[in-house]
């Protein structure tokens, strides 16, 4: 009888869990892949391999990038495959200072400090005008510019942005709940890390059955880089665990999270 009452307990307990599973397929955590700024090995090297394991990620294009003019046919092929070309502005704008940091790259033109809210919103809009001459997709989402938040004064473009996108990509911790905006999702920097770190990441949301978001720049080039090894470790840690954790843009993922919020609010 004891046994009975404890193997209901466990299914009733299964039952729930599995109801309440955020995530499509009760799968454990999410993980979505975001590349930055048209680099040629995103579509030499990343492109390819996702495309063999069947996973779709998002690329974060401004509009001023060589290659997105060069290579535009690719761009085009691989968002009707299901990747997210999202919007990254026009001109890749960002802070001269912040957090101690003196971006010395910077020209006077593109300086946020410069930049009024209004200028910043037209180019964001101008910006998913081109991509959608590109993948004819009216839906994206965005990533701040050197993961900075605010123009002038401090004006934060959180708010402002939700007219354009319902959500986009910041930088910071892996979440290990769901409290964080979704116009401001927290990303893990990749810099020289190797795939054990990454795999790390992936890990956190594992235990917590939260989201990591990875951010790349290009694989075995020189700015921001990831080893090609290391980022290939890292899909097949995704591709072994396929059943577990849910893989996809950050598009479909922070969509999924906001219906999820949305019903449990009802
Ligand atoms: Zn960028």
């Amino acid at each position: 009888m004891m046994k009975t009452n404890i193997l209901l307990l466990l299914l009733t307990g299964f039952a729930m869990a599995a109801q309440t599973a955020p995530w499509p397929n009760h799968a454990t955590c999410a993980v979505c892949l975001t590349y930055d700024d048209a680099y040629n090995s995103q579509l030499d090297i990343a492109v390819p391999l996702l495309d063999q394991y069947g996973f779709r990620a998002t690329f974060y294009i401004d509009g001023q990038e060589e290659n997105l003019d060069q290579r535009m046919a690719e761009w085009r092929a691989i968002a009707a495959k299901g990747h997210e070309l999202g919007n990254h502005t026009l001109f890749h704008p960002c802070l001269e200072y912040r957090d101690g940091e003196h971006r010395q790259w910077l020209t006077d033109d593109f300086k946020m400090e410069n930049y009024s809210l209004d200028r910043f919103l037209r180019e964001c809009r101008v910006a998913n005008v081109l991509l959608k001459a590109i993948d004819g997709k009216s839906e994206r989402s965005f990533a701040y510019t050197c993961c900075d938040t605010w123009v002038d004064d401090h004006i934060s473009l959180l708010d402002p942005l939700r007219k354009f996108f319902s959500c986009a990509r910041g930088v910071g911790a892996t979440p290990t709940d769901f409290s964080f905006d979704l116009m401001n999702v927290p990303s893990f920097a990749v810099i020289n890390h190797s795939g054990d770190q990454l795999i790390e990441q992936v890990k956190i949301a594992e235990k917590a059955g939260s989201v990591v978001v990875i951010l790349f720049h290009g694989i075995d080039e020189s700015h921001l880089p990831v080893a090609r090894a290391g980022h290939q470790q890292l899909i097949e840690y995704l591709d072994s665990h396929r059943s577990q954790i849910w893989t996809d843009t950050f598009l479909n993922v922070m969509n999924h999270l906001d219906q999820m919020k949305q019903s449990e609010r009802k």
